[in-house]
């Protein structure tokens, strides 16, 4: 029997899902897939510089369980830069607590503490047609896609 696992906390939608290295030819390397739980485990350890037991609390696992996530985030991270492949971040088994909001005419992304996009604005350039950004990173399996979606 497998034990269901708990949601792990993410604060919000991470800013960037997709990082290229410059200039390297398209090779058969795949993605290294970074899940949007192991992005926050960085966030929190390696930018923010929790300590693991708070950054463990905020994110609502057992300290081994974070330690566990953050070895994992940073071997692909290091994967990554060292045999220059590119990193997606996508997939894992979390919940937003706070959510972003995206501007598809613009680009302009913002932070909101709703993810009700009705009669909602672009402070940037008051566009209606907006996007809720944890909606769609959460909304099931997606297609594989070999580049950013422009
Ligand atoms: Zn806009």
């Amino acid at each position: 029997m497998v034990k269901p696992r708990k949601k792990r906390n993410v604060l919000y939608p991470p800013k960037a899902l997709y990082f290229k290295p410059q200039g390297r030819q398209p090779s058969n390397q795949p993605d290294v897939i970074l899940t949007i739980d192991e992005y926050e485990a960085i966030r929190l350890a390696d930018h923010r510089k929790l300590k693991q037991e708070e950054a463990a609390k905020k994110m609502n696992i057992s300290r081994p369980t974070f330690t566990r996530l953050i070895e994992s985030a940073r071997n692909k991270i290091a994967q990554a830069i060292v045999n220059g492949r590119p990193i997606r971040i996508e997939g894992g088994d979390f919940i937003f607590l706070k959510n972003r909001i995206k501007c598809r005419s613009c680009g302009y992304v913002w932070e909101s503490k709703t993810s009700n996009t009705n009669q909602v604005n672009c402070p940037s350039c008051y566009s209606s047609e907006v996007e809720d950004v944890g909606r769609s990173l959460t909304r099931g399996p997606r297609r594989r896609r070999r580049g950013p979606r422009w």
